[in-house]
């Protein structure tokens, strides 16, 4: 295994070629001033400042990724994770069927905003799938693609009531709604609410809302942004 030292990271990897480590240290490196600022406050209540280098280890394929985070019989969209303050990820010059290298550069960010958030919110006790996966899924900017299940929820008016998104995970839905909420409170209430809610986690207390009423006004704003 070889290491390569940037500013704020270690990268471990096998051999991995000279452009594809450049590429991801240049896209870890180019988000890291942008997301410390975002949750400072967070991290400077928790006493973290990052400056202990983050480490990332790129797999050369999904089967030595898959052995690294000992899962077994894993999904294939399964290419990265954060856990313990490693990220973990398959290279992006092989990722495999379900991705392609353009993505993995942004699955790797993606697994970043994880370990900022993470950090910055050491404290509270649990954030749940939508809200992580939204928050990971917003500031790493993979919009395209996930919007595409609120998009028909929205056109067929199948849209979730709030009990039903707070309780979503990684595989019913948690990063589609988890982004479209997190995009929805930060374009209409500004970042500093969207961190106030991640801490207090009650709309009613954060937006002055009952839960229905905050939903038909996110429904609306769907169907006016994400609706030609
Ligand atoms: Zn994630």
């Amino acid at each position: 295994m070889q290491t390569l030292e940037t500013d704020h990271f270690y990268i471990y990897h096998y051999g991995e070629d000279s452009q594809t480590l450049l590429d991801v240290v240049n896209a870890l490196e180019g988000s890291f001033t942008r997301l410390v600022n975002i949750f400072a406050a967070g991290l400077e209540a928790n006493k973290v400042d990052l400056s202990e280098r983050v480490k990332v280890t790129i797999y050369p394929n999904q089967q030595a990724f898959h052995q690294a985070i000992n899962y077994h019989n894993p999904p294939d969209w399964i290419v990265g994770t954060a856990s313990g303050g490693h990220i973990k990820i398959v290279s992006p010059a092989n990722p495999g069927p379900s991705t392609n290298y353009d993505r993995m550069l942004t699955v790797v960010v993606h697994e970043f905003v994880h370990i900022v958030v993470n950090a910055a919110y050491a404290t509270l006790h649990n954030i749940p799938e939508y809200l992580s996966e939204g928050l990971a899924s917003y500031y790493s900017f993979q919009a395209r693609g996930l919007q595409n299940l609120v998009r028909n929820a929205v056109k067929d008016n199948n849209f979730p009531d709030m009990n039903t998104v707070f309780a979503m995970n990684t595989s019913n839905g948690a990063y589609s709604y988890g982004h479209a909420f997190v995009e929805y409170v930060v374009e209409e209430y500004g970042t500093d609410t969207l961190l106030e809610y991640i801490q207090k986690q009650r709309i009613e207390t954060v937006f002055d809302l009952s839960l229905s009423v905050f939903n038909d006004e996110w429904l609306a704003y769907l169907v006016k942004t994400y609706l030609p």
